[in-house]
């Protein structure tokens, strides 16, 4: 791939502006380029038939629709899970994952390629750190899940479900969260503006509420999202309310305690109104005890900030040595939040038969190739 060429995803309104104006068009074709790449999706720079030929020509020429090259798409949940396999112009393979549900189709974007932070219970981390992903490349990601639906709606997928029925496809995309490979506040700038374009309401137009960043807690990011000027939605891997068992379990714990975290949580909170939601993977005989789960809503309830915990039963990483819990284990533990007056609630599975749930991503592919 020639390094040398614009891709078009990482490329703002100004940007494109600018570059028609180097190619000596007129102004309004940089908007045109802009909604062909946000509000149509085109698949490709041919694919633009209200441009001209020769401006096409030059396009392909200079520049590049993404740099990603989409390698597979797997589907699970009768269709209703999708994932894309994507390959870097490195080699490296990253993944997305988009879930349709009844009222909502959500995007679970990856930003990075591995991921440094060495979660021991986690697929991804087993791949090391690999690269960071360019704002354009989390760009793409989205707008291949928003084409996605737009095919969806034109061919209905889910048969035979209660779900969602055949045309009860949500129209657009709903959500995107940074869920996937990497850590997204170890790439704060590229993420940020990736928000900041798909946010853009001359473009993708997708309102602040609808993005979610998931974040291991590194806590110079969560200080920087609290002066952000979009209300995105935050998450925080807490896994655990014992120093000891979560720096085994996260290394980056032994950099930023526990209680730090609380307290940078308890500031966010603060300073920006908005609830924390703290994510909990539950991991048979490592955090599934009655007595962990009173741990984490004496941590949380202490504290007396707005926040929920989104309890996620483990999903199986092979050579990691662990278990998930029981379904009886996380059903008493959310019962013992709930008896606490903790808001929580159990995340729904979603593709577990294509290795495409949470921390499962790029384990599969990455070993195969
Ligand atoms: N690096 C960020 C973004 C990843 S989000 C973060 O750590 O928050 C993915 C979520 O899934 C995180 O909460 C992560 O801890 C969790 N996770 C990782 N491996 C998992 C697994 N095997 N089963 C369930 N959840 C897992």
């Amino acid at each position: 791939m020639d390094t040398e060429k614009i891709n078009l995803y990482n490329a703002s309104s100004t940007d494109l502006s600018s570059a028609m104006a180097d190619w000596g068009q007129p102004a309004f074709r940089a908007r045109q380029v802009y909604r062909q790449l946000y509000t149509r999706y085109a698949g490709s720079i041919e694919e633009m038939t209200d441009l001209p030929v020769e401006l096409r020509e030059r396009m392909i020429g200079e520049s590049t629709l993404g740099t990603m090259e989409l390698v597979d798409v797997r589907k699970g949940d009768q269709g209703l899970t999708r994932k894309a396999i994507w390959r870097l112009p490195g080699g490296e393979t990253i993944e997305s994952v988009l879930m349709i549900y009844p009222d909502r189709a959500t995007v679970c974007v990856s930003s990075q390629a591995g991921c440094p932070m060495g979660c021991v219970f986690c697929a991804t981390a087993r791949l090391g750190f690999l690269q960071n992903l360019s704002p354009g490349d989390m760009v793409q990601q989205v707008i291949w899940a928003a084409r996605e639906i737009q095919a969806m709606k034109d061919q209905p997928v889910a048969k035979n479900t209660h779900r969602v029925r055949p045309g009860n496809v949500p129209p657009h995309l709903t959500n995107v969260v940074f869920m996937g490979m990497g850590e997204p506040f170890n790439n704060y700038d590229n993420w940020w503006a990736s928000v900041e374009r798909l946010h853009d309401p001359d473009g993708f137009n997708l309102g602040a509420r609808s993005f979610t960043v998931s974040t291991v807690g590194l806590i110079p990011g969560i200080e920087k999202l609290m002066e952000a000027p979009l209300p995105v939605n935050l998450a925080i891997s807490l896994h655990t309310a014992y120093d000891e068992r979560r720096s085994a379990l996260m290394p980056v714990n032994r950099r930023y305690p526990i209680a730090d975290l609380i307290a940078a949580s308890r500031a966010y909170a603060a300073r920006t109104g908005r609830r924390v939601s703290f994510e909990y993977c539950l991991i048979a005989g490592e955090n599934d005890s009655a007595d962990e789960a009173e741990a984490l809503a004496n941590l949380l309830l202490e504290e007396r900030f707005p926040c929920h915990v989104n309890l996620i039963p483990w999903n199986p990483v092979a050579g990691t040595g662990l278990a998930r819990s029981t379904r009886a284990s996380v059903n008493t533990f959310k019962a013992l939040l709930d008896g606490r007056g903790l808001p929580c609630s159990i995340r729904i599975q979603r593709g577990v038969d294509i290795d495409a749930a949470c921390g499962q991503l790029a384990g599969s592919y990455a070993e195969k190739e």
